[in-house]
């Protein structure tokens, strides 16, 4: 029972050194979150010790009792965070994260070499969603299925729903997923049903960005549409890193997806559950269902929307003008800036940010813009005065990144790549100095 700090005081020293730089800096990663001190209790908890295959009541160890009533109590907490029938819908809380969720959903819902169609990862989708390339097939949803992505339409770079229903009829996709890592505006739910049901193809959504923003009622709703929805319960929502699993059990497509998707999670695709996760995210689940939820997923929106007016007003190109959720993607082509550059920069500014392809780069690898997220430095109370200042900083960032390129290969550009990826602490305080 002896502590970190003096079992392996090593390990100790680099969380410490982690938790100075989470709170330090300004967090503006789209997919991150400050999860709450209640559900990190629950997730470094003895649940850990315990194997549990199986479902409440049908396990394949003994000494279960206590997690079936966790397991139990999280399904009804998801239910009720999203206001769900407990007659119409149900919901496995065992995924690991929000890809094995994703895979289990596939498992669950089509066969081997089915088609499916996700929107196109260099246009916001996810690996997830059927990700390929011309020379490989990247991901286990494009190399156990046919896959297509559908895309945006260039000119808004709105989804481009026409160009899928028609892409759709030439493909005949027997699930189309819908959901995104990096799509700044809300999704028609009902345009994608009505061209699933011309196919009789399932209608997926993987709200693992927006599911906060959902249970808040902030966004169009998925669940009135879709046969299976399935979300990370680490990013807008809040708690630890996991995944959950939602299936219709009236389901038009499918009566028995409820054996489905709880065979396909185990023993298809998992083994044993991560309970500490699972009481983590029933924690979570709890604080998303509490009236200051919406207070603050109506925040998180305010000040993604006050950060980009006030970027736009400094004249940077944002993907679509503005946001409708929690995130933002940031052209940077117009300024011949790549997104790895400023990510570099902001790094040694304390802001972290993530390089994210925008619309019609060549290349995933190489990409032209930044993703940013308003949800944790809104989990620490920031608001839109705060942006004002934020969107500051990240211009500052912009033009000190213009600054450098032009010395490229000059001795002050080596020393930003070097202390940005070394962490060379010593030589960052020169280098800003
Ligand atoms: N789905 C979407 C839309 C995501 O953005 C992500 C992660 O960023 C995932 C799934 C995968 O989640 P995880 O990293 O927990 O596997």
């Amino acid at each position: 029972y002896a502590p970190l700090s003096e079992i392996d005081p090593v390990v100790k020293n680099i969380i410490d050194k982690e938790t100075w730089r989470q709170f330090s800096g300004l967090e503006l990663i789209a997919s991150e979150n400050l999860t709450s001190r209640a559900a990190m209790e629950a997730n470094g908890s003895i649940l850990t010790n315990k194997y549990s295959e199986g479902l409440p009541s049908a396990r394949y160890y003994g000494g279960n009792e206590w997690i079936d009533e966790l397991e139990v109590l999280c399904r009804k907490r998801a239910l009720e965070a999203f206001h769900l029938d407990p007659a119409k819908w149900g919901v496995n809380v065992q995924p690991y994260s929000g890809s094995t969720a994703n895979f289990a959903a596939l498992t669950a819902l089509i066969q081997p070499q089915d088609r499916l169609m996700g929107l196109g990862l260099p246009d916001g989708g996810h690996l997830t969603h059927g990700y390929y390339t011309a020379k490989k097939k990247i991901t286990a949803s494009s190399i156990y299925f046919q896959s297509f992505p559908y895309g945006l339409d260039p000119t808004t770079q709105l989804i481009d729903y026409q160009g899928l229903a028609q892409q759709a009829r030439l493909f005949k996709p027997r699930l189309i997923i819908c959901g995104a890592s990096a799509y700044p505006r809300d999704w028609d739910y009902a345009a994608l049903r009505k061209t699933c049901d011309e196919h009789g193809a399932f209608l997926m959504a993987d709200i693992a960005h927006t599911s906060g923003l959902v249970a808040a009622q902030e966004l169009s709703n998925p669940f009135d549409y879709c046969d299976v929805v399935t979300t990370t319960t680490h990013k807008t929502l809040r708690g630890p890193r996991a995944g959950l699993i939602f299936f219709r059990k009236d389901s038009p497509h499918a009566s028995d997806l409820e054996k489905r998707v709880n065979e396909a999670v185990f023993p298809a695709c998992q083994g044993g559950p991560h309970n500490n996760t699972i009481a983590a995210v029933a924690t979570a689940l709890h604080q998303a269902a509490q009236p200051e939820w919406k207070a603050y997923a109506k925040q998180v929106i305010a000040n993604a929307r006050t950060l980009a007016s006030e970027l736009v007003s400094h004249g940077y190109k944002l993907q679509t003008g503005g946001t409708d959720n929690h995130l933002i993607l940031w052209d940077l082509r117009p300024l011949k800036l790549t997104g790895s550059k400023v990510e570099k920069i902001c790094d040694i500014m304390g802001i972290t940010i993530n390089k994210n392809a925008v619309s019609g780069d060549a290349s995933a690898t190489a990409p032209g813009g930044i993703r940013l997220g308003t949800s944790a430095l809104t989990s620490r109370n920031m608001l839109e005065d705060d942006m004002k200042v934020v969107a500051d900083f990240l211009h500052r960032a912009v033009q000190l990144s213009l600054d450098i390129q032009k010395e490229t290969g000059s001795k002050l550009l080596k020393d930003f790549e070097r202390v940005a990826t070394k962490g060379d602490s010593e030589g960052r305080k020169k280098v800003i100095a």
